[in-house]
């Protein structure tokens, strides 16, 4: 059985990236008595705070990130049932539960996927995945990944906001704009 458009261990996607991150915790194992809670079914940790070590960042950031798919899947479909345990299977698992879904929730549920494959990679300390994303307001490349202030900003001195403050953009944002030009490229080879 073949799944059309959905990518193998190889290539770079939300799962492979979502993979990354679980063998970096692993490598780095939290001892504690909260332990790996984030493979279970237990409710959502509480919001981050700075002083949290890093690892405990990555497990609130896996477990933000599967439940926004999972919240998708399950207002698309609420027959969709249980989430696979592996946690990488979560976006395969997302476009099969949404495969007959109107045309907009599935364009939703790739942004989701193409959001998190960025987020996961910043998460695991990659952030080249930035840079070859244009700034949706000067439309250069001029993004960058501000580790200080953890958000994406835009490096052209021009390119600033109401208050002269450089532009900041969400993964939201940034994910949206790459799945539309996609789905247009697509539309228009026919
Ligand atoms: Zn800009």
């Amino acid at each position: 059985m073949t799944h059309g458009d959905i990518t193998d261990d190889t290539e770079d996607s939300a799962a492979s990236r979502l993979r990354h991150l679980t063998t970096y915790l692993r490598e780095h194992p939290v001892t504690g008595p909260e332990g790996h809670s984030y493979i279970s079914n237990a409710p959502r940790t509480k919001p981050t705070h700075p002083g949290l070590p890093i690892n405990v960042r990555v497990m609130e950031h896996i477990d933000r990130t599967v439940t926004e798919v999972v919240d998708l899947v399950r207002e698309a479909n609420p027959a969709a049932g249980a989430r696979p345990d592996r946690l990488s299977d979560i976006y395969r698992w997302s476009v099969e539960k949404t495969v007959n879904s109107p045309e907009a929730v599935q364009q939703r549920r790739d942004a989701l996927a193409y959001q998190h494959q960025l987020e996961h990679a910043v998460a695991a300390g990659d952030v080249s995945v930035i840079r070859p994303h244009r700034c949706p307001e000067c439309r250069t490349f001029s993004l960058m990944w501000d580790r200080t202030r953890q958000r994406i900003t835009c490096t052209n001195i021009e390119c600033v906001d109401e208050s002269g403050l450089a532009t900041t953009v969400t993964f939201a944002r940034l994910a949206h704009d790459h799945v539309a030009v996609r789905a247009s490229k697509k539309s228009s080879a026919g």
